[in-house]
């Protein structure tokens, strides 16, 4: 069961995402350099532009375009981004690998991918003011979707919100890992950069699946 994917879906998505990046550059570096760099927008701008120009429009399988930017990501990205982003966009193309349709179950095992190499890369556990903070409440949204028998549409919606609500929780928090943990308890009252972009990747995967279902 579940819509069918379009033959394009992997470049449409990946599009999409650069584009969401693009826009919101300059305000995820300014996130970045409350308690970081300021270099997160700028790092992510380029690797996903990167990827979206290396992709193209053609016909590209979701499967295919999440796995060509978990590549970019870990080989022209540096920072803390690069080898985090680069496996969760790995593993959640990895997951993708073989799927013709879309539905609630099969973004759950993606999102599950990206969740567990995230972890094994990074160590960071909810609380320490990381993406992890966007994706765990992410993942349980849309499994509780799931159990309560709501469909792809609502799963995706529900995601996306949890996500959002998982990075506004980050500015309470104080960094554990990363370079932003240097500061400790003066981390406090500021957005987490990888959050925040974190949670605008969800939202855009979550508008461009909903739109794909329903062509
Ligand atoms: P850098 O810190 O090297 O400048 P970026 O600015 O691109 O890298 O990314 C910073 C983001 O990386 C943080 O906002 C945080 O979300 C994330 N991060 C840092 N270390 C870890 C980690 N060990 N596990 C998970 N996420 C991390
Ligand atoms: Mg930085």
């Amino acid at each position: 069961m579940g819509s069918e994917l379009p033959a394009d879906a992997g470049s449409r998505v990946i599009a999409a995402l650069a584009a969401a990046i693009r826009e919101n550059a300059a305000e995820l570096s300014t996130i970045d350099g409350a308690i970081g760099d300021g270099d997160h927008g700028v790092n992510m701008s380029k690797g996903f532009g990167l990827a979206a120009d290396r992709l193209g429009t053609g016909p590209v399988s979701l499967s295919k375009a999440l796995r060509t930017l978990g590549d970019v990501l870990l080989s022209e990205i540096g920072g803390a981004m690069g080898p985090l982003y680069g496996t969760f966009f790995l593993e959640m193309g990895a997951a993708a690998n073989g799927l013709e349709s879309m539905d609630a179950a099969a973004v759950l095992k993606m999102l599950d991918a990206g969740l567990d190499g995230v972890i094994e890369v990074g160590g960071a556990a909810p609380g320490d003011k990381t993406l992890v903070d966007v994706l765990v409440p992410a993942r349980a949204a849309l499994a509780r979707a799931i159990a309560d028998g709501d469909d792809l549409r609502s799963g995706l919606r529900a995601m996306a919100s949890a996500a959002e609500a998982g990075r506004d929780t980050t500015r309470g928090m104080a960094a554990k890992v990363g370079r932003a943990s240097r500061l400790g308890d003066r981390s406090r009252g500021h957005l987490d950069a990888g959050a925040t972009s974190c949670a605008l990747i969800l939202r855009v995967l979550a508008e461009e699946l909903r739109s794909m279902s329903e062509t």
